[in-house]
């Protein structure tokens, strides 16, 4: 898998799509979806220029986060359990997955604990399905003024992963209302929300159209994930 070739093909579609939205491609950052990978794959994508990898299992993360050189940075992306909380404060510099004000709650109690401020998103089921997690969009905003009282907390944005479509363009009300919803959210908050992260390797174009301030990409980048991540070879 020729990682730095996938990654030039990614920032020329990125670009594009910036062009066609009359955006700056530097406000869209690429995160490397590394779940599944073994650290070997970190070190690839590093030496091809990236720095933004995401995780969505504490216990893969934890694993495989000293394995990996230290100039890498980590986000969440993942749902998180309440008892996991402690461990992903330790680990990463950001939780894209933030679902409930219950979970809110604890990640503000372990920070507290480790004298720590953790940024993070909200995660939005913006279709309403039942397989997936994330806020529905009136409890978002019913939750919303409570979460950012939360001191420890710092609300930087939305998240959402669109259903699943073999046609992208049929994802474009998801990433907009998204969109909207952050709108929304800034309105109740009094101050600007920097973070929209939308868009995945199958639909990562029309979520930049659609705003995006992060894609999140792993096939794409990295190729078929394997079935579960091997010990380092070293
Ligand atoms: C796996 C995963 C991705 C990346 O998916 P690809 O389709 O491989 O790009 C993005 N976001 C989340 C939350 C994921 O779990």
């Amino acid at each position: 898998m020729d990682i730095a070739a996938n990654l030039t093909a990614l920032r020329d579609r990125i670009a594009a799509a910036c062009a066609r939205a009359g955006r700056d491609p530097a406000s869209v950052t690429l995160m490397a979806v590394s779940k599944n990978q073994p650290p070997e794959a970190v070190r690839a994508a590093l030496d091809a220029g990236l720095t933004c990898f995401g995780e969505n299992r504490v216990q893969e993360a934890k694993a495989k986060i000293p394995l990996c050189p230290g100039r890498a940075r980590w986000q969440m992306i993942g749902h998180l359990q309440s008892n996991k909380c402690r461990d992903a404060v330790a680990l990463f510099e950001l939780i894209q997955s933030v679902d409930s004000l219950a979970l809110a709650q604890e990640l503000n109690r372990q920070c507290e604990k480790a004298a720590k401020t953790m940024p993070m998103l909200l995660e939005v089921n913006v279709a309403g399905e039942a397989s997936k997690f994330g806020y529905r969009p009136a409890a978002l905003l019913a939750d919303f003024p409570a979460l950012s009282r939360l001191p420890r907390l710092e609300i930087h944005g939305l998240m959402t992963i669109a259903p699943y479509t073999p046609a992208p363009e049929r994802a474009r009300p998801v990433f907009r209302r998204l969109r909207e919803l952050k709108a929304e959210c800034e309105q109740l908050l009094g101050a600007p929300l920097p973070q929209l992260s939308m868009g995945m390797s199958g639909d990562f174009e029309v979520a930049v159209e659609e705003g995006a301030t992060l894609v999140r990409i792993g096939t794409a980048l990295f190729g078929p994930r394997p079935a579960k991540v091997e010990p380092a070879a070293d």
